[in-house]
């Protein structure tokens, strides 16, 4: 419980600062961003690769600031969650098209399985729900590195009070001493990640009144999201 007191401290002073610099920090972002393709451009046109290479260079470190301060900021957000009954099925059909096109360049399949008799109805917040099934979809197409299958399955929960939306990945999976951290703000394994993922999923689940339950192994992941029912 302690260890919960000191995270959710954490998480909400982190969110404070986020709150107050984040913008500021995104909109010379974009400037700078502009200018530096200008520069890019005129450089390849006078055939100075290398200096235009290093032009690419800071894009991609300004791309990584940017994705940084984003998450922040979905973080921060003082956002009143608005809890009211949506269709899981229809969550998931609104964002399977930005899924679907992160899964093309990483050459991954989408299946969605149904192993529901109907549509199941939940209390939820429709927008941050998103948020949590985007990041976990992101993170399972990320593990597959190249190409494999993605699968989102819809199962009623035992004992026929919840619904749990599975998301299941061919990756790699994840070793013990690693999974005793996913959650934990800031805990990335990748190169260009920010280890905000999981702890904005988590959050948000607390403030729906579900949870996520993961399983690993050789084969891949399970990402588990229990929902209550409407
Ligand atoms: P990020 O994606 O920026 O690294 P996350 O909070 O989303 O941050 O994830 C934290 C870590 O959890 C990842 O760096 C990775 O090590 C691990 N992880 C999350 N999802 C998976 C998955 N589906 N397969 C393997 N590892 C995963
Ligand atoms: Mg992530």
């Amino acid at each position: 419980l302690e260890k919960q007191i000191r995270r959710n401290n954490r998480l909400a002073t982190l969110g404070q600062i986020a709150a107050g610099t984040a913008h500021e920090i995104r909109n010379p972002l974009t400037s700078i961003k502009g200018f530096l393709q200008v520069i890019g451009h005129r450089l390849k046109e006078n055939g100075q690769y290398k200096e235009q290479g290093y032009i690419e260079i800071m894009l991609k470190e300004i791309s990584r600031i940017s994705n940084l301060v984003g998450e922040f900021l979905l973080l921060s957000k003082p956002r009143d969650v608005r809890l009211q009954t949506v269709s899981v099925f229809k969550v998931l059909k609104e964002i399977l098209p930005i899924i679907k096109n992160e899964a093309m360049l990483h050459n991954v399949q989408v299946n969605i399985e149904k192993n529901l008799s109907s549509l199941p109805v939940v209390v939820a917040d429709g927008e941050l729900l998103k948020q949590v099934f985007l990041n976990l979809c992101k993170n399972a197409i990320e593990a597959m590195g190249d190409g494999g299958e993605l699968t989102i399955r819809l199962t009623a929960g035992e004992p026929e009070s919840k619904v749990i939306v599975d998301i299941v990945d061919m990756g790699p999976g994840i070793p013990v001493h690693v999974m005793e951290k996913i959650f934990e703000p800031f805990f990335t394994t990748k190169e260009n990640g920010t280890g905000l993922g999981l702890s904005i999923c988590q959050q948000i689940m607390k403030e729906i009144g579900g949870f996520i339950r993961v399983s690993s192994g050789e084969m891949g992941t399970t990402f588990s999201v229990h929902l209550p029912l409407a």
